[in-house]
């Protein structure tokens, strides 16, 4: 008993914890940085810390709400995601003290760090919605959600079943990861009900927060167009407070008379989840009046602890939160932290905000595509923008290879590149 206690005591009193870098969240923008640093430092200078042992891509949900993927080929065991030359603590952040360059884990261990990487993404919470959770787990033909893993495998299902009535889709009134999603998701619904012969059975309604269809006035003008065609009804100013899953009811605020109430009846009802900070960054002194880590939206620096840096949907950078924006970032932060920690002064360009959350997709894209159809695509793409450099076709280019990649078979050479590389490759080969 004595030497076991012993033993236990050695094991704590040998732990370390103090390390050169800690990265709170190991999702797409935690990696991308940790990956680059684990090139710099030595072994044992950083710890991420992250409860989560299946790495997921989200934004391939849309595609399995439509049936085009499978959630399990979107995930990876975390092991094989973190980076050699890193320590991954299996538990998650509960408080940070930034005056005290200290992290307390849910296991309540103590890590204090010299310079920290916030990446711990957004919280949803279908609580904000009286009635949702029950609807969604216990009504699960008629009301879903591709925005969590629990609920994302229900919706194809759901969808491809619909025959005849009312699909209701919803925007919430609060900030969102991929403001697009939920409109992604109504399109491809419609046109699955026209493969399945029933759209004419069915009415569709976009319900959103927004005072518009979409946040970019340029995409909202697009966007009009498509509805009007697709014979979709946009209501905007509801936000959904209530579903009454045994009389099918989904129930708005009219966000211009606040407290009005309007109730629509559905059939089908898909929910675009609510969003907030997570309350151990809401609760700590990082962040800004909203709960997002305060951050200076070109550097990724925070604003009041220069030795904190953020990345992803947790800060308050003024752009939307989605993949691409970590991926439009990352770069910028490790870059500039680097400067920091080594006392060099590298010219580091500012992140302009970079965001992309592709709604339309080039040409007809399915399982059935083959390899050699997508190359050819491709090539007439990148054709196209050798004769006509315009920033709008680089960024329809760049939308297409990130949505090919999750479609092409894993042993198709192109997934060794990002999307971005990917492209320049592409270009350069033709
Ligand atoms: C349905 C859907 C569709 C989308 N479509 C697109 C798209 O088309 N294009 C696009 O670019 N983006 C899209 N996105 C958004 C994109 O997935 C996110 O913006 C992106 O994952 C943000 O990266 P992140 O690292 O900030 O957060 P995440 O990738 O969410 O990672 C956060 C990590 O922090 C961890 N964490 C949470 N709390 C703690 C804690 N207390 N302590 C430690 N770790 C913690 C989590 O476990 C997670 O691993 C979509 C998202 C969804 C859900």
């Amino acid at each position: 008993m004595n030497s076991v206690f012993h033993i236990i005591v050695r094991r704590l009193s040998t732990q370390q914890n103090h390390y050169k870098l800690v990265v709170i969240g190991s999702g797409c923008g935690g990696l991308a940085c940790a990956s680059k640093f684990a090139k710099k430092l030595p072994k044992d200078d950083i710890i991420i810390i992250d409860k989560t042992d299946i790495h997921t891509y989200q934004p391939g949900w849309t595609l399995v709400g439509a049936g085009i993927k499978k959630a399990e080929e979107l995930e990876k065991p975390q092991a094989q995601c973190i980076p050699q030359n890193t320590t991954w603590v299996q538990s998650n952040a509960s408080q940070v003290e930034p005056e005290k360059n200290l992290v307390q884990l849910e296991n309540g261990r103590k890590i204090t760090y010299d310079y920290l990487i916030v990446a711990a993404g957004i919280e949803i919470n279908f609580n904000r919605i009286k009635g949702a959770i029950d609807a969604l787990d216990n009504d699960p033909q008629h009301v879903v959600s591709i925005y969590t893993r629990k609920y994302v495998t229900n919706v194809y299902n759901a969808l491809n079943n619909f025959r005849t009535g009312h699909a209701l889709f919803t925007f919430p009134a609060t900030t969102i990861k991929c403001p697009g999603a939920p409109q992604k998701i109504m399109y491809l619904a419609e046109d699955l009900f026209r493969k399945n012969n029933v759209r004419d059975k069915i009415t569709v309604t976009y319900n959103t927060s927004l005072p518009v269809i979409f946040g970019v006035k340029k995409y909202a003008a697009a966007l009009m167009e498509v509805v009007k065609e697709r014979n979709i009804q946009l209501n905007t100013r509801l936000n959904l407070v209530e579903v009454r899953a045994n009389s099918r009811e989904a129930i708005f605020e009219n966000l211009d008379q606040p407290g009005t109430m309007k109730t629509f009846k559905y059939d089908l009802l898909h929910i675009g989840a609510p969003m907030q900070p997570h309350e151990f960054l809401a609760k700590s002194t990082l962040v800004d009046a909203n709960g997002y880590v305060d951050v200076d939206k070109e550097t990724l620096q925070h604003k009041k602890f220069p030795n904190v840096f953020a990345i992803g949907d947790c800060t308050n950078i003024p752009t939307s939160k989605t993949a691409a924006a970590v991926a439009g970032s990352n770069d910028i932060l490790v870059r500039n932290l680097s400067n920091l920690m080594f006392g060099k002064s590298d010219k580091v360009p500012k992140y302009d905000g970079y965001t992309s959350c592709p709604l339309i997709v080039y040409g007809c894209i399915s399982k059935t595509t083959s390899d050699g159809e997508i190359k050819a695509s491709l090539r007439i793409l990148v054709k196209a923008l050798k004769s006509f450099s315009h920033i709008d076709l680089i960024d329809s280019v760049i939308m297409c290879l990130t949505r090919l990649l999750s479609l092409l078979s894993p042993d198709y050479k192109i997934h060794k590149f990002n999307a971005l590389d990917c492209f320049i490759n592409t270009s350069i080969r033709t």
